[in-house]
């Protein structure tokens, strides 16, 4: 009966977790929104979501570095409460230490665990060799390339046999071959069952990635973080990025992933927030326009997958999906599961010279972007046509953090200097209105 209950129980249970960041703001950021999860043995799991969602959060909350304020996560049927053994975390950055050589920063990790030396050498050497770094044992973290230092990381993760491998991000600091090699290293080791762990949870922001390695993929949402979505991928290991069903399952992962307000009951406006408390991106009017130019010329003529857009122009997802959004607050595209699509005025904008665009950018500026309407009627409203821009980030902040103020505030001061819907000098800290009507 205990065994069979055992055998049931998840490596890790995630119940109801919520976090907020204290903020100098009004009201505290909340950054993970009652979130449940539950880990079983042998699976890779994938946390996908933007920027922001609050995917570290979570990995830090599991592994013990940070205490979430409501809700428990159980690993192995004990709650975490502090870095817990068996657990081990990789991160995006190589967190070595300089003066120590390869062998040195690998048993670190079982130093700590009080393992005696000899045996502390001979694991060391154990994980160097199955992670690929056999020969390099005395090399120092400076002799050796990126992609070798976040294999001493792995190593150094591994040679602790945690039963849980957190991943934060593991590849993106490499470059393209650099992390593909790396990628299916890892695979094969996991496939053929040679790495001592039970189960892997990494966080990453490449579709292609998560549908490469992953078992099961959970789509975050931002503002707070949740878990919108689950996506199984039943494909078998070693996995063809070109095969149709591979293709299927980025597309429907890159869908997911522009749906708005997922999982919440109603639409409920383009970002998070309403009014002038939306959260703004903080998009170049020149990644605007070279968007909307790229949709509007062949081969897309005006319509594109957003997965093969963002090949085109050579941005990942998530670069990608602000722009997109952005577009679509201006009513200049449309977004419709994995399709981006000019709308008539976006199409007007991509074929103008440069004053009508800028016409035509403020106009729809000043109608879909409330907070530039709000700006625009205070500074008309006044005899000097001015105000300090102070005045609105403090209006800001009633809705949203400090930083996601000063970010929103930067958006609609760039877009509305492009569009000449208003001017704002930066030695003041005024908006003003250039020709005032
Ligand atoms: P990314 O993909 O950029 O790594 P993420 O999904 O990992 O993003 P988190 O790092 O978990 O997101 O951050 C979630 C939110 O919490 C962000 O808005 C971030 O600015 C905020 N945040 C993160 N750490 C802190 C902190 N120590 N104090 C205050 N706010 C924080
Ligand atoms: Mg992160």
């Amino acid at each position: 009966m205990l065994a069979e209950a055992l055998s049931d129980q998840p490596l890790v249970d995630i119940r109801h977790v919520k976090h907020f960041y204290r903020k100098g703001g009004a009201a505290d950021l909340l950054v993970l929104d009652d979130v449940n999860l539950q880990l079983r043995d042998n699976e890779i799991v994938g946390l996908l979501g933007r920027s922001g969602s609050g995917k570290s959060t979570l990995l830090r909350s599991i592994a013990g570095l940070l205490k979430p304020r409501e809700g428990e996560i159980l690993f192995q049927g004990q709650p975490i409460d502090g870095p817990a053994e068996g657990l081990s975390m990789v991160f995006q950055s190589f967190a070595l230490f300089p003066w120590l050589t390869v062998q040195q920063n690998v048993e670190l990790g079982l130093e700590a665990k009080r393992v005696p030396p000899e045996e502390r050498r001979q694991r060391a050497l154990a994980a160097i060799d199955l992670i690929g770094l056999d020969g390099f044992e005395n090399a120092y973290p400076k002799e050796l390339s990126g992609g070798m230092r976040q294999r001493v990381g792995l190593a150094r993760a591994l040679v602790v046999r945690p039963a849980l491998l957190l991943m934060d991000e593991p590849f993106s600091a490499l470059d393209v071959l650099t992390a593909e090699t790396l990628r299916t290293d890892l695979l094969d080791l996991w496939c053929e069952g040679r790495m001592p762990i039970r189960s892997i949870l990494m966080v990453t922001h490449n579709i292609e990635e998560a549908v490469l390695m992953c078992d099961r993929v959970l789509v975050f949402s931002s503002n707070p973080g949740r878990i919108a979505a689950e996506i199984r991928i039943d494909l078998p290991q070693p996995r063809n990025r070109q095969s149709p069903a591979f293709r299927a399952l980025v597309e429907e992962l890159y869908s997911l992933m522009t749906a708005r307000a997922l999982g919440a009951p109603a639409r409920e406006g383009l970002f998070p927030g309403m009014g002038i408390g939306m959260v703004l991106p903080e998009v170049s009017t020149n990644s605007l326009a070279g968007l909307l130019e790229t949709l509007q010329e062949a081969p897309h003529n005006g319509s594109a997958a957003l997965n093969a857009l963002s090949d085109d122009v050579g941005l990942d997802a998530d670069e990608l999906f602000p722009i997109a959004d952005t577009l679509q607050l201006f009513r200049l595209v449309e977004l419709e599961g994995n399709r981006i699509r000019l709308t008539t005025a976006g199409r007007r904008y991509a074929v103008s010279d440069v004053d009508a665009r800028k016409q035509l950018f403020s106009q729809h500026l000043l109608s879909f972007v409330p907070l530039a309407s709000h700006i625009r009627r205070v500074l008309d409203e006044r005899p000097n046509h001015q105000a300090p821009a102070r005045r609105f980030r403090d209006e800001l902040e009633d809705y949203m953090s400090e930083d996601y103020a000063d970010q929103t505030l930067k958006a609609v001061t760039n877009w509305g200097r492009y569009g000449e819907a208003f001017a704002y000098d930066e030695a003041s800290d005024l908006f003003s209105l250039e020709n005032p009507t």
